[in-house]
């Protein structure tokens, strides 16, 4: 026999019995995102691989190996999108969105990277995310984390901290950088080999290592906050002010510098200790030269992307429960007649009670087989139709759920009403 297909490494699928908690979590930020005035946009999966080389950077993890990318049958360079602001700064370029106006908009879908699988980290996973533009900030800044301090609140997520940092202008920068450069040349010996490849390419991702080998060396490390620009530390001032007055905790973090190399000033990570080294559940921050890196006019730009399987592993961590599908109505059909009688009868139900939730037994079976899925299916009544109610325009209206409560037997005429009491 020929050997069962399997999903490929990395990638999931999403079963029935979890759907419904990917949809809450959806349906939680479509609302709250609509709410702070956010309208979604959509973006195609498959981009150009320039995007990403110009949007994420090239000596990112993401463009140097993480990325999906292969040439088209007519030779195009084309990638599965890794992630998706690049997109969404391409989208408003491209449809004049920017021109002297601002812009709040989200979007939610899969983004793909190829990276080791384990828990929290998958191949293709998905993102739900927002992007602001136009706006300098910090006041955006704070709304974009407001936003989503408030999405853990309805979402009953707990103990999820909050880290930030600024990382200056462009020009502060540079001259940060230059001082981390000379401070890890001079113990070069101590890099691991990927910190040996930043030293001349991106410094300050060293900062970001997780390797424990070079704790020390990372502490000892010439401090950004140190070498900000005014600027950028008054409007980090701010920022931080913003935070404190709308009772949100934070913890400033001097080595976050967040793995895309498109930020300036404001960058954040919301992190949790309950899903083991897997702990940002949330990233973002400001990336006020993007648009202008992508060909646009110079933007400021600020948004989050939030990892939505982490989120439904802390939810599940924390013992949240998802609203368990329910239907109201399971209908019994024993016989053809009957069959006949009642898929019509059925649809005359879902005409007259729009909402009612009916599931009708589909490929026959015998009363107690019927009976068992009746049960199984979480329905509050079972309707019960054999041949003799079918000729005689009768149906059975059995509780379920509520022991003490009688069947009933009546007319099909009245059904919808007596249903819409009951129900
Ligand atoms: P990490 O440091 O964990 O690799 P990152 O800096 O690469 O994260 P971002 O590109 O900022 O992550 O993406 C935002 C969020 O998307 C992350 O905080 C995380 O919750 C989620 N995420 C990123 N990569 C993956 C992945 N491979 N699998 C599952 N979720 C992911
Ligand atoms: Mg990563």
């Amino acid at each position: 026999m020929a050997k069962n297909i399997q999903s490929i490494r990395g990638v999931h699928d999403i079963l029935p019995e979890q759907s419904a908690a990917w949809q809450h979590l959806e349906e939680t930020v479509r609302s709250l995102l609509a709410e702070y005035g956010y309208s979604e946009i959509r973006t195609p999966i498959l981009e150009s691989t320039e995007l990403f080389h110009r949007g994420v950077g090239e000596v990112t993890d993401i463009v140097e190996k993480e990325m999906y990318a292969f040439a088209d049958r007519n030779g195009d360079s084309i990638a599965l999108r890794p992630e998706n602001t690049a997109s969404c700064v391409r989208a408003c370029i491209q449809h004049g969105l920017l021109h002297n106006q601002q812009q709040r908009i989200w979007y939610a879908g899969p983004m793909f990277r190829r990276e080791r699988p384990q828990k929290g980290r998958y191949r293709q996973f998905h993102q739900v995310g927002a992007e602001t533009f136009n706006i300098p900030g910090p006041d955006i800044d704070a709304e974009l984390i407001a936003m989503t301090a408030r999405l853990w609140q309805r979402l009953g997520l707990k103990n999820i901290r909050l880290e930030l940092n600024s990382l200056g202008t462009p020009e502060s920068r540079a001259a940060y950088r230059a001082l981390l450069t000379e401070h890890f040349s001079a113990h070069e010996e101590l890099l691991d080999e990927d910190s040996k490849r930043r030293l001349h390419t991106n410094p300050l991702r060293i900062l970001d290592t997780k390797n424990p080998a070079m704790r020390d060396l990372v502490a000892a490390a010439p401090d950004l906050h140190d070498h900000l620009d005014q600027e950028s530390a008054d409007h980090f001032a701010d920022l931080c002010r913003m935070l404190d007055m709308m009772g949100i905790d934070y913890i400033i973090n001097p080595r976050l510098v967040r793995g895309l190399d498109y930020y300036t000033r404001t960058v954040f990570e919301w992190i949790t200790d309950e899903l083991g080294a897997q702990g940002t559940v949330c990233g973002g921050g400001r990336y006020d030269g993007l648009v202008e890196q992508l060909g646009g006019k110079s933007t400021p730009g600020c948004g989050f992307a939030m990892g939505t399987e982490r989120l439904l592993e802390l939810m599940q961590a924390q013992g949240i429960e998802n609203q368990q599908t329910t239907t109201d109505i399971y209908m019994v059909l024993v016989g053809n007649e009957a069959i006949q009688t009642g898929m019509a009868l059925a649809e005359q139900l879902r005409t007259a009670l729009p909402g009612l939730q009916l599931l009708m037994n589909a490929g026959g079976g015998s009363f107690k087989s019927q009976m068992k899925r009746a049960d199984k299916s979480t329905a509050t009544y079972a309707l019960i139709m054999g041949e003799e109610e079918a000729r005689n325009g009768q149906i059975n209206i059995k509780p379920l759920r509520d022991k003490d409560a009688q069947q009933q037997i009546m007319s099909i005429d009245g059904l919808a009403e007596q249903l819409q009491s009951l129900l």
